[in-house]
């Protein structure tokens, strides 16, 4: 009897739902893990076709676009390479102030490209005039940068720097928005971001394996000039294909159901209150690391106010206090997944991310879990 067992194992997921506050991936509901035990279909036939069809409508709603939104059966990093590679035929500059805006960094050097970083200490953001200066230094055509730095819960100010980065030339604007898409206020179409990119197991609330991204006519203009593009991330084959409804190879089927399912979740809550659950859970984060501070726990947020992420905050901890890893450990005991720091930052802090379907009352429950453990 399927429908006992699903039964069950939906009550028994849905009853521990809103322990688990990992950065990525994040917590899926389990409606939306039991939309992927939908039938296989053909790629090229026409159910698949309304599918992405039904998908394109809801993501260009989440993505604020008229733009496709390319679905692609990958992790994210596989579009920070398609960035590269359709957007940047010679000198990049990329503002680093973490892991995965280092990473960006990276992958424009491994696809051959003369990068240059624009580094900031873990835990800052950038501002328009260190962007200004440093365009001033190079012949660029193209910026990569990180909108929510997810290893130190940065927020970077990506509608100003876009400006400042289009005023100084023919530069294209490539966002990493895969902890900011769907949990803090992104507006693809209207700041003018020449690519932006997000992944599935963020805020999206989806299980990992899809990205997802938005190319305005510049950066296809770009790619047009650029021969070696390889196959997998060109993104003009993307664009050719999903103007049929179509993907450029085997799509991740099931995960596309649960998209499916989620879209329709997302649409109801409405994108704009979606962001302001996110930003409320922030907020309660900020407060209670005051509140902490002043009972006399020495925790402070790693971000300074103005560059906070609205969906993962990074809290450094004092001298003498247990590590970033004790209390992953201690709050595992407790049933609760946080994340220790990332990087050279493992130790000094602790990680919740504050994404996805979650809301300030689950997160409330977990901050009274963390008063105990840290105080043990
Ligand atoms: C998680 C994350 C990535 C990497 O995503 P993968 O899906 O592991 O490729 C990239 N950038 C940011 C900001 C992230 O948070």
């Amino acid at each position: 009897m399927p429908e006992t067992v699903t039964g069950q194992g939906t009550a028994k997921t849905s009853t521990t739902f809103g322990k688990f506050f990992l950065p990525g991936p994040t917590e899926v509901r389990a409606e939306v893990l039991d939309a992927m035990r939908g039938p296989m279909i053909g790629h090229r036939g026409s159910s698949m076709e309304e599918l992405v069809a039904r998908l394109q409508a809801g993501l260009k709603v989440v993505f604020r676009t008229e733009r496709p939104v390319y679905i692609s059966s990958s992790s994210a990093t596989g579009l920070m390479e398609a960035a590269l590679r359709n957007g940047a035929r010679r000198k990049v500059l990329s503002l680093v102030n973490g892991a995965f805006s280092e990473r960006f960094f990276h992958i424009a050097r491994a696809c051959g490209l003369d990068a240059v970083s624009l580094e900031v200490p873990l835990g800052a953001g950038h501002t328009c005039e260190m962007l200004e200066g440093a365009l001033g230094t190079g012949d660029y055509d193209a910026v990569t940068i990180v909108h929510s730095e997810t290893s130190t819960g940065v927020l970077n100010p990506i509608a100003e720097l876009r400006e400042v980065t289009h005023a100084a030339g023919d530069i294209l604007f490539l966002v990493d928005s895969v902890s900011g898409i769907a949990g803090t206020a992104v507006e693809t179409d209207a700041w003018k971001i020449d690519f932006l990119l997000t992944g599935s197991q963020k805020a999206l609330a989806l299980p990992p394996g899809l990205a997802f991204g938005v190319a305005q006519e510049a950066i296809l203009r770009r790619a047009e000039r650029i021969p070696a593009r390889g196959v997998y991330f060109d993104l003009l084959e993307f664009e050719k294909n999903i103007r049929k409804n179509q993907t450029p190879n085997t799509p991740a089927l099931s995960l596309f159901y649960a998209l499916d399912a989620q879209l329709q979740h997302i649409l109801s809550e409405t994108v704009e209150k979606r962001w302001e659950r996110h930003l409320a859970m922030a907020r309660r984060t900020w407060e209670w690391v005051d509140w902490m501070r002043d009972a006399g726990y020495e925790l402070k947020m790693l971000a300074p106010e103005g560059f906070r992420s609205p969906t993962v905050s990074c809290i450094r901890l004092p001298d003498g206090a247990p590590t970033g890893t004790e209390v992953t450990r201690r709050m595992k005991a407790r049933g609760f997944t946080i994340a220790a720091g990332y990087g050279t930052l493992k130790d000094a802090t602790f990680r919740i991310g504050h994404m996805g379907d979650h809301s300030v009352d689950e997160l409330n429950v977990l901050l009274g879990e963390l008063e105990g453990v840290l105080s043990q």
